[in-house]
């Protein structure tokens, strides 16, 4: 293929990740059921002039929580203040944040269920009245200030919505539950990221990458970057789904999406464990790995496709996983 001097060649990875947002609903793939009902939301908002409840995004990295986000502030026509449960470590973080919001704000916070108790406990306070208590001074003498705060709308991200507190998560007025995409949805997102890249995406290569993408749209689009590279440098740069399959073997991707780290979850459970079961904090050792990882990442996807088992003495490989390395499962194994 030919070498693109233009300057948008020169654009990073990472702004390449953003152009491929859906910027309003209408771009939005998938998830119609999230889309009605955040549809309704905001449209009963804007009739009021008030701003909507909050929103909490729950499911699987990858799928679109920070676009949906940015789609709600866009809707509302609302400025976007972005930040992360990690951020707030301490409660004058948070505060400080808070105490910043106009009126109308859309506050993303993303993986909210790692943000620290007393700033929590903050939010909480926010989220309900509108207010937070401002601690001065210290010990006996510590007095407490109210400070008012201007009516926001925050929005959650979360993977793991059952590690959320109860109070916290019944102050949000809608929750919306991210589910997989669809083959054919991701082959959607595929064909419109190819248009906007610029990229010859035949439809059976689209099939093929849909395919090994995990249900997740930001691997679709990862995989087709790389796959991209590929077909510039040793083909033609129309991506068909022998250039996709010559592509993502390089890659190590295998043929239903699952990558090394997946395929070393799957392999430590099964040689080294027997099976399981076994704890995950014992298997993200096994893997060099953190639980988190392991946890949040890898699972959700190895127990849809019907690989792993989440029981209560821990992480068992189903028979489906057992073939899939190639291997016999033991008589006894499930699924
Ligand atoms: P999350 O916050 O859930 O991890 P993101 O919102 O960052 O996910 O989405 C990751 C990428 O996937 C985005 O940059 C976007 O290109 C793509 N994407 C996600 N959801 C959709 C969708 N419904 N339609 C089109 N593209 C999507």
């Amino acid at each position: 293929g030919t070498v693109d001097l233009s300057p948008h060649a020169e654009v990073a990875e990472q702004d390449v990740e953003s152009s491929l947002r859906p910027r309003d609903l209408s771009e939005f793939i998938g998830q119609p059921r999230v889309r009605e009902q955040l549809e309704l939301v905001l449209s009963g908002a804007l009739r009021r002039g008030r701003p909507p409840d909050h929103v909490l995004l729950s499911g699987p990295p990858g799928l679109g929580k920070t676009s949906l986000s940015m789609i709600i502030a866009a809707e509302l026509g609302s400025a976007l203040r972005v930040t992360s449960g990690p951020a707030m470590e301490r409660a004058g973080d948070l505060a400080a944040m808070l105490s910043n919001l106009v009126e109308g704000d859309v506050l993303f916070i993303d993986e909210i269920h790692r943000i620290a108790r007393p700033a929590e406990e903050m939010l909480y306070l926010a989220m309900e009245d509108l207010r937070v208590d401002v601690v001065v001074g210290k010990g006996p003498g510590a007095t407490s200030i109210p400070l008012e705060i201007a009516p926001f709308t925050l929005v959650g991200a979360t993977t793991r919505a059952g590690a959320l507190t109860g109070p916290l998560r019944d102050r949000f007025g809608f929750t919306a539950h991210m589910e997989f995409y669809s083959p054919a949805e991701l082959e959607q997102v595929l064909h419109r990221s190819a248009a906007i890249l610029g990229l010859r995406l035949h439809a059976d290569g689209a099939e093929e990458i849909a395919g090994r993408s995990r249900g997740t749209p930001r691997i679709a689009n990862r995989l087709l970057r790389r796959v991209r590279d590929f077909a510039e440098v040793r083909a033609d740069g129309a991506v068909t789904r022998s250039v996709a399959r010559s592509a993502l073997e390089v890659y190590e991707v295998d043929e239903i999406g699952l990558d090394r780290l997946d395929l070393a979850v799957l392999g430590a459970l099964v040689r080294s464990f027997g099976g399981g079961p076994v704890g995950v904090s014992t298997l993200a050792v096994a893997v060099g790995e953190e639980s988190t990882t392991v946890e949040e990442v890898c699972e959700p996807f190895l127990v849809r496709a019907g690989l792993l088992a989440r029981t209560p003495r821990g992480r068992v490989a189903t028979a489906a996983a057992w073939l899939h390395l190639g291997l016999t499962p033991p008589p006894e194994t499930v699924g």
